[in-house]
């Protein structure tokens, strides 16, 4: 379904509606400039044919007359005739009938060739005593042309008016859903980054973004407080597990070196040892994860050369890859090796992605680590043949704890890898990310910028 804006849904709102009124006000111009309007106009003729001969009257002295603008006033032609209907001064409309006869009565409509006038006749008597018509005319077809012209002039100005009050109320939602806006961008940042320390600008005017903006930032510190407090928690869970771990570790060790015990208790004293020194790897990590945490706003950044690493990183694992007859290779392509990090941390991004191409390899499979060029920026593929991930995982595997596919999971991973991969590459202004097909391999993409350190 395609979305719309909220800012477009509202403008098409009342655009059609304020466009429906126009529709229907124009309608009813229409119905009554057709219906009424020609009553109007007869009802103002008689008027203005009353004003007209009123100061005609004054004038008529005078008669015949120099100033002929008496016999014209708003579209109403004045003609002066004799007793005997003979013509003696005045104006007509053009093309009207000369010919029309003299009628004492109410106002007529005469048409001629297509046009027509209305036509008001009137005998009346002078001061002097002498009998007189006085006719008035009005042209009809300039009440149609004037008619038309209003509503043409309707028919432009009104989806004009549309046009604009549309435009001026989208500008006007744009800006009163502004802090909408800012509201989503900063939770954007928040999530992308995870620094629920950040929090959103509160609008100076008390309205409902504002209140918004203090529930969200009320919320962010919430999750902040529960995300610090369970950081705490298993850094001194891990610190408070260090100790009785290297103890059993150090007792199994007595046991199995010191002690003449039979076959069956040292194998049970082995396995109480194999799960101690995973313990003890375990905790390990998470001292290391709330160490990075901690160090990771002040980065102890150091000339890293990366193809020596991947080198050091390859001969480190050298000896479990040959466990699965798997080859590492390294695709050296940058112009210049060596960047800007923090060593232990490259170092640990490193061992935990050749680690996992490993463990999650096919034997006698591969791993091609990639050390690309970017403008400004390395790309660093780690290029598996191995057991691939499913597409509903690739999401989750850089949670922390998170283990995809149970069933194919080694002793001694914990779900803490890719996290702390994921971690280090945000702390050092990078992206991580994952192209996987089950059975067929994956590729473990990291994109580190240069100019940012
Ligand atoms: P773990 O300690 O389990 O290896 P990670 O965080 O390193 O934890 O990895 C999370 C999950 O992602 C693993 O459990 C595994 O299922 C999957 N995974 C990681 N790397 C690979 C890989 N190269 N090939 C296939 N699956 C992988």
């Amino acid at each position: 379904m395609k979305i719309h804006s909220i800012k477009f849904k509202i403008t098409c709102w009342y655009t059609g509606i304020i466009t429906l009124l126009f529709g229907v006000i124009f309608l009813c111009a229409l119905w009554y400039l057709g219906r009424y309007s020609e009553e109007a106009i007869r009802e103002e003729l008689r008027d203005e044919t009353g004003d007209l001969l009123e100061s005609f009257y004054e004038d008529f002295p005078d008669f015949p007359m120099e100033n002929r603008t008496l016999f014209f006033d708003d579209g109403v032609m004045l003609s002066i005739y004799g007793e005997d209907s003979e013509f003696m001064d005045g104006i007509f409309p053009e093309d009207f009938p000369r010919d029309t006869p003299l009628m004492a009565g109410d106002m007529r409509k005469i048409r001629r060739q297509g046009k027509s006038w209305f036509v008001y006749d009137r005998k009346t008597e002078l001061s002097d005593g002498r009998a007189v018509w006085i006719r008035s005319i009005y042209s009809y077809n300039s009440l149609v042309t004037d008619n038309l012209w209003m509503l043409r002039l309707m028919a432009v100005i009104f989806p004009l008016i549309a046009v604009f009050t549309g435009m001026v109320g989208y500008h006007m939602l744009v800006k009163a859903l502004r802090p909408v806006l800012i509201i989503t961008e900063t939770a954007n940042e928040i999530t992308s980054s995870m620094t629920l320390s950040r929090r959103i600008p509160v609008p100076m005017n008390r309205d409902e973004f504002y209140e918004l903006c203090r529930t969200f930032n009320r919320m962010l510190e919430s999750l902040e407080k529960n995300f610090l407090r369970e950081r705490q928690f298993s850094s001194d869970a891990a610190h408070e597990l260090r100790t009785p771990v290297s103890v059993i570790l150090s007792h199994c060790e007595y046991c199995l070196e010191e002690l003449d015990l039979p076959e069956e208790a040292e194998d049970e004293i082995k396995v109480i040892q194999k799960k101690a020194l995973q313990m003890s790897e375990m905790v390990s990590r998470l001292l290391e994860i709330s160490r990075s945490e901690r160090k990771k706003d002040r980065l102890e950044k150091e000339e890293v050369d990366l193809v020596l690493l991947a080198e050091s990183v390859a001969e480190e694992l050298q000896e479990k890859a040959e466990q699965k007859e798997i080859t590492i290779e390294i695709d050296d392509q940058l112009k210049n090796p060596v960047i800007l990090a923090d060593m232990s941390m490259m170092t640990r991004l490193f061992i935990n992605l050749t680690d996992n191409a490993i463990v999650y390899g096919r034997k006698r499979g591969y791993l091609r680590i990639h050390l690309l060029e970017e403008e400004g920026k390395v790309r660093i593929l780690f290029e598996d043949n191995g057991i691939g991930i499913p597409p509903e995982e690739q999401e989750h595997i850089w949670d922390r704890f998170y283990q995809a596919d149970a069933g194919h999971t080694r002793d001694g991973n914990f779900g803490l890898g890719l996290f702390m991969v994921r971690q280090i590459v945000e702390w050092h202004n990078g992206t991580a990310s994952v192209e996987s097909r089950p059975g067929r391999g994956s590729i473990f993409t990291v994109i580190l910028p240069r100019e940012n350190f």
